[in-house]
């Protein structure tokens, strides 16, 4: 396929700043390098623990937040170094999809002028014109196109999420960031509101990255699943392969915490509890990052950082000891200088 998004060494340093004179002493590095691609019609799982930087890169990518360096392309397009007013034309094709349905919907509106907004503040359609649009989005993601006239607190937290999809959808975007989409409803509900996202991507030829914290919830919607830790990409693959077999410590051990009801996953995992919290991203530790909490670690892990690179067909990951599943010994560090 053809990448529609191409992100590229991607960095976002906050400057730490102390004393009197405000000096900078220390930057939190967010995001520290990340790269990847997503191809038309695909969609990409962005996941890992809280203050890995995946919600960070997704701000980037809609340019929420501006880069600290690196390259962000929508169809060969450079994002990161236009301004806000370069980046309007380029807003219709990249909306974001927000974690609270609650917070994100404004209560005094109904829920016609919320989906319809964005038409008003394109001025792309008459009153009666936005009617019906909305009335078509509603049913689209599953509502009744007569609650037009309702508010949000009317609706229950799957139908409100629901409402910020409709209103996401308006002005047909081609891209959408997931930003948490279903971690603020009940288990219940958080499948039916992932169909609707994948219906909605068969219908609508859309691309996503979903960004979730735990991959049970990126399983069924993602082609492909990137794994962070503190900052960086430590695998990437395709669902099958990292689901079946996980290349990364940090991956397996992510996996372990979630039951995946799937015959062809080994069942006989154990649960890993990994010892410690995520150190802070203000002070990592040198080397390979996850070293202070990988039961695998080594002297080089400790003093050399693992690049992300091809343990295996399509495979991508950033360790010095990856897993091996055919029970060969992995292949040799490199580095170590
Ligand atoms: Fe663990 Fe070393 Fe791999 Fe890091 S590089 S994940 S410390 S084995």
């Amino acid at each position: 396929g053809t990448p529609l998004l191409e992100v590229t060494d991607l960095r976002k340093h906050f400057p730490v700043h102390a004393g009197l004179l405000r000096r900078q002493v220390a930057a939190v590095k967010a995001v520290d390098g990340v790269t990847f691609s997503v191809n038309k019609g695909e969609t990409l799982g962005l996941v890992g623990e809280s203050g890995c930087g995946k919600t960070t890169t997704g701000r980037m990518i809609m340019r929420l937040l501006d880069p600290s360096s690196g390259s962000i392309r929508f169809e060969g397009r450079e994002l990161a170094d236009l301004s806000q007013r370069g980046m309007r034309p380029l807003r219709r094709d990249i909306q974001m999809i927000f974690q609270d349905p609650y917070s994100s919907l404004n209560p005094r509106k109904t829920v016609g002028s919320i989906v319809g907004a964005p038409f008003h503040l394109q001025k792309i359609a008459t009153p009666h014109g936005v009617k019906k649009a909305v009335q078509e989005l509603l049913e689209l993601v599953g509502l009744n196109p007569e609650h037009y006239n309702r508010y949000p607190h009317e609706f229950s937290g799957g139908q409100r999420q629901r409402i910020g999809i409709a209103r996401t959808l308006a002005l047909k975007p081609r891209l959408i960031v997931a930003d948490e989409p279903v971690s603020a409803l009940d288990v219940s509900i958080q499948a039916q509101v992932v169909n609707l996202l994948e219906d909605l991507q068969d219908e609508l030829g859309l691309t996503y990255v979903v960004i979730a914290h735990d991959l049970s919830v990126v399983r069924h919607i993602s082609d492909r699943v990137a794994v962070m830790y503190l900052g960086r990409i430590v695998e990437i693959a395709d669902r099958e392969d990292l689901y079946a077999d996980p290349k990364h410590p940090y991956t397996k051990a992510l996996l372990s915490a979630v039951p995946i009801p799937d015959p062809n996953v080994r069942q006989d995992r154990e649960r890993i509890r990994l010892k410690g919290d995520v150190p802070s991203p203000l002070d990592p530790p040198p080397g390979c990052p996850f070293h202070p909490r990988c039961w695998k670690a080594q002297d080089v892990c400790r003093t050399t950082v693992p690049p992300l690179e091809e343990k295996a067909a399509g495979r991508l990951a950033a360790c010095h000891f990856p897993e091996s599943t055919d029970g060969a010994p992995p292949p040799p560090p490199r580095g170590g200088d």
